[in-house]
């Protein structure tokens, strides 16, 4: 029977993360992958030779973990514009950050996206919530998100214009339940840096990672089915020995491993790809909608962003909408692009669609507390993944290294002790 100082269940970026660090200081590990490949919620597939992400997500360079982890220079990072395209009565209006797109401060202030003030109070937003360390920003206060946009002041026009497909979004919460703190977190990370897509997908991050670890330090396609103190076993049936276990995987599979009750459901979402021949939006940005009505929250055209998303001549689109959506979704979608974008549309080919009903764990106050949640869950056991944080690839990534922190500090102990 195999023995490993540490097995790892779950290869998505908490997971790698924690492998990482521990390949850094020298313990050995074996992380156990259930399905074909890592990479977790955040995989790419290459189909037809456009790069089609599961689900439409973006890696804020901002990231204090993923600075950390990541060479960007190696990812190729390709970089959104500022600011969003608002899809509103008939028209697409330009939101952009005054601060980022100078450029663009006039068109801003002219949509007919909230009032004058709300732009000056997202100014304030935007100071405050950059203001003083990362940290602090887990101290304040805890509401939920809409909560404290109505709390400053915001109109209900810029809300249900722009925060709300914005957040929605971004937390796949078109109530904005989400906690207050996540929303802080977010904006400060979005007004520091860029939304960016690596040129290989956002799966690209997780191969980077996992490229620097030993070959045989990553087993794919093994499931884990059970464990007790000592033993992991293996759905094939194949038991490992290990010392110490960390849980890498997503809320619902950790729960049900360590025989918890499954927490409460998770954030869905449908994401659905077309090809065409020419791009839509000719630039970089995502695009909202600001009326409310129909299927689509959001959507982009990756290959405007980075142009090895489609092959020479086709452009990608990608539209978010948000929930778990039924069968026939792709002609709503088609229809309501229809409206936006004219009878081209008839002629995009749809490539795929994702359906994800566990995109990101519901964090709804209270959820983010000012301190680090403890990362052991058991005698020999740990927890890694963005359930335990903000629910985002920080989160992932930022969970992981401090497990491995944990377990690092603890061979420490142990090989420093009088008694061996
Ligand atoms: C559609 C979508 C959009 C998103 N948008 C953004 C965004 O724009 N920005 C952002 O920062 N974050 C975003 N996120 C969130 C981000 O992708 C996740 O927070 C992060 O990838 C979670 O990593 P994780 O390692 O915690 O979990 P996961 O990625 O879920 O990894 C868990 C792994 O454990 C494996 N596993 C489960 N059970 C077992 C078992 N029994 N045995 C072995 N392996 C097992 C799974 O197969 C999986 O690979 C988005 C997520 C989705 C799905």
């Amino acid at each position: 029977m195999s023995k490993y100082p540490v097995i790892i269940i779950g290869g998505g970026l908490a997971g790698l993360a924690c492998a990482s660090r521990l390949h850094q200081a020298g313990i050995d590990f074996q992380l156990l992958e259930a399905s074909s490949d890592v990479g977790g919620r955040a995989r790419t597939d290459e189909v037809d030779g456009f790069l089609l992400d599961r689900g439409f997500q973006v890696l804020l360079t901002a990231y204090p973990e993923a600075k950390r982890l990541l060479d960007y220079e190696a990812l190729k990072l390709a970089r959104f514009s500022p600011g969003a395209l608002i899809r509103r009565q008939g028209r697409f209006y330009r939101f952009a950050d005054p601060w980022r797109s100078p450029r663009h401060a006039v068109a801003t202030v002219l949509a007919p996206v909230g009032s004058f003030s709300d732009k000056l109070r997202v100014s304030r937003l935007r100071a405050g919530v950059c203001r003083g360390k990362l940290e602090d920003v887990f101290q304040r206060p805890e509401t939920r998100t809409i909560d404290t946009l109505r709390g400053r002041g915001f109109s209900d026009s810029i809300i249900e214009r722009f925060f709300r497909p914005f957040l929605g979004g971004v937390f796949l919460d078109r109530k904005l339940e989400t906690s207050s703190r996540m929303f802080e977190f977010v904006f400060r990370m979005f007004a520091t840096g860029a939304a960016a897509l690596p040129a290989g997908g956002m799966g690209a991050m997780a191969q980077q990672i996992a490229e620097a670890l030993p070959a045989d330090s990553i087993r794919t396609a093994a499931a884990v089915d059970s464990l007790d103190e000592t033993n992991v076993r293996l759905k094939s049936g194949e038991v490992l020995q290990t010392e110490q276990v960390v849980i890498a995987c997503e809320a619902p599979a950790a729960a049900k491993l360590l025989g918890n009750p499954v927490p409460t459901p998770g954030r869905g979402v449908t994401c659905i790809y077309f090809a065409a021949d020419n791009p839509p939006i000719k630039e970089p940005i995502l695009v909202l909608n600001g009326d409310g009505v129909g299927p689509i929250n959001n959507l982009c055209v990756p290959s405007e962003v980075a142009s090895s998303y489609a092959p020479p001549g086709k452009a990608l689109i990608s539209v978010t909408v948000l929930g778990v959506a039924g069968d026939g979704i792709e002609d709503e979608v088609r229809s309501q692009l229809r409206d936006w974008f004219g009878a081209v549309v008839n002629a995009w080919r749809h490539l795929r669609t994702y359906r994800i009903p566990f995109a990101l764990p519901a964090q709804t106050p209270p959820a983010l507390s000012p301190v680090a949640k403890p990362a052991r869950c058991g005698e020999r056991r740990f927890c890694c993944g963005d359930y335990l944080d903000t629910a985002s690839i920080q989160g992932a990534m930022s969970t992981g290294r401090r497990v491995a922190e944990e377990l690092i500090a603890l061979q420490g102990q142990s090989t420093t002790s009088p008694d061996r």
